[in-house]
């Protein structure tokens, strides 16, 4: 059954059409792997074993009747932040603790029509502000490449569930870069798509116009057909762009002769790794070596970036989760009047670092700040949205680090809030811009710690993106599970 941690979506569904293993057998195999590996990883928040079983047997007997799905008896995890129909979802929040959406999300009821089977709940940053999964409400998620080390963050509970080979993909979000940060750190693959191109519906917000859902995995093609299921127009989310999603499978074996490779010469300069700096510049050596052309490109916005983000995404924030006061939802704790007890269940139910967003958030908007800050970002944000339009005139795709680093120590940063910001330094402005990007593997570095690419596409060019990728993947061809856990 093992081979199975190396095959993508459609190869384990041909085996199981052909009665090599079951849907069951193969959730039996992944429960199996998270009660022997999970307990000092802890990617998981819940795991929904009764449940994965009886979708799996539903499964079966949907592949014996000759029905279709594409994810018939595919076990899947689900970050927290993702609204699961009678299955708690907390946020990683005390505040959202016992909480059971009445609900499937968009994305959810898509995973559900074609098959899947839901493996349980990952741990995240609390209300997914963090780049390490340390402010999860309930346990720290290890990194396995190195269990002292963070998985990054906010899905370090996707990208380590599946590094660790505990589901054969993971839905992951990205904000500012929670899906791509967290790939890089743990050497998977991760798609933030185009804002719009994935219904947020569903998905518990923390800054509306940058959320975005994604897919993460062991290969390209499984991101591919997770993109094709979970994207396209939905009626629900109002801000969902109106096309359907296509094969993006045709774009994987697809050549890259020719294909202008944008450079940005911001990305390259202080503050990376060195190590880092090497590795992704080996491997777009390696995509000129196939025929792609490098473009020295400037985004010249790009040092005014992380300031506009955190200006932005906590002004939403602070609006976003304001609905959380004890009377609706999750927790709520006794006060001696109304006001009361809105204070002690959100002093009590939020962690720190969403009391630091809300107060920063609160503070941008407020009568008299509000023109100096958020006015101010949401122009600086135009500015570097046309940075890319101007970059896009002279290549297809832009090529950076994922992260400035690798995997850093748990506890390294989480007591200075700038230095983990620094962290999504090269991911944020594609959610400013609400571009598509996506994280591949591309090497290790001493400490046999994973490295990341980024890839940033044109909006809704998901396939020039994976036309890349799959080369990158093919031609590194890296490990994805650590040794350890490969058993
Ligand atoms: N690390 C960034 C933050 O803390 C991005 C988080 C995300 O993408 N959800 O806001």
């Amino acid at each position: 059954m093992r081979e199975v941690l190396t095959m993508n979506i459609r190869e384990i569904g041909t085996a199981l059409k052909k009665g090599e293993f079951s849907a069951l057998e193969l959730t039996e195999f992944f429960l199996n792997r998270i009660e022997k590996y999970d307990g000092e990883i802890k990617s998981y928040l819940l795991v929904t074993r009764d449940l994965a079983k009886e979708m799996a047997k539903e499964a079966d007997r949907r592949i014996r009747s000759g029905e279709s799905g594409e994810l018939l008896g595919i076990p899947i995890a689900v970050k927290d932040i993702i609204c699961t129909k009678g299955i708690e979802t907390t946020c990683a929040s005390k505040i959202l603790k016992g909480f059971i959406p009445p609900y499937d999300a968009t994305v959810i009821k898509r995973l559900k029509r074609e098959g899947y089977v839901l493996l349980g709940k990952v741990n995240m940053d609390e209300f997914a502000m963090g780049s390490s999964t340390e402010n999860s409400a309930f346990q720290v998620t290890r990194n396995p490449w190195d269990k002292d080390r963070a998985p990054g963050g906010s899905s370090g509970g996707s990208a380590a569930s599946v590094a660790t080979g505990l589901c054969v993909a993971s839905l992951g979000t990205d904000t500012g870069g929670s899906i791509r940060q967290p790939a890089s750190f743990c050497g998977v693959f991760g798609l933030k798509p185009t804002y719009g191109a994935v219904s947020r519906f569903g998905l518990i917000a923390f800054a509306s116009s940058l959320d975005q859902i994604g897919p993460l995995a062991r290969c390209v093609t499984d991101l591919a057909i997770l993109l094709k299921i979970i994207g396209g127009y939905d009626p629900s989310d109002s801000t969902s762009l109106p096309f359907s999603a296509s094969d993006y499978t045709t774009f994987l074996g697809q050549d890259i002769k020719g294909l202008r490779i944008g450079i940005p010469k911001e990305y390259f300069t202080e503050g990376i790794d060195h190590e880092v700096k090497h590795g992704v510049e080996k491997v777009i050596g390696t995509l000129m070596k196939c025929g792609a052309e490098p473009v020295e490109i400037s985004l010249p916005h790009t040092k005014y970036a992380l300031a506009t983000y955190y200006i932005i995404c906590t002004a939403e924030a602070s609006s976003n989760l304001a609905r959380y006061d004890g009377v609706k939802y999750g927790l709520r704790m006794g006060g001696k009047d109304i006001l009361d007890m809105y204070k002690k269940t959100r002093v009590n139910g939020f962690g720190k670092e969403v009391k630091r967003r809300i107060l920063l958030g609160t503070y941008v908007l407020s009568s008299g700040y509000y023109e100096a800050y958020y006015r101010k970002a949401s122009q600086v944000r135009t500015l570097i949205r046309r940075d890319f339009e101007e970059a896009f005139k002279l290549c297809e795709v832009i090529v950076t680090p994922t992260s400035p680093t690798t995997a850093f120590k748990l506890g390294e940063k989480i007591d200075d809030p700038l230095k983990m910001y620094l962290s999504d330094i090269f991911t944020i402005p594609a959610n400013l811009a609400g571009l598509p990007a996506m994280s591949v593997p591309c090497g290790f570095d001493s400490q046999n710690l994973p490295i990341g690419i980024q890839l940033i596409g044109r909006p809704l060019d998901e396939g020039t993106i994976f036309k890349v990728a799959y080369v990158l993947e093919k031609e590194t061809d890296l490990k994805k599970i650590p040794d350890e856990f490969s058993v």
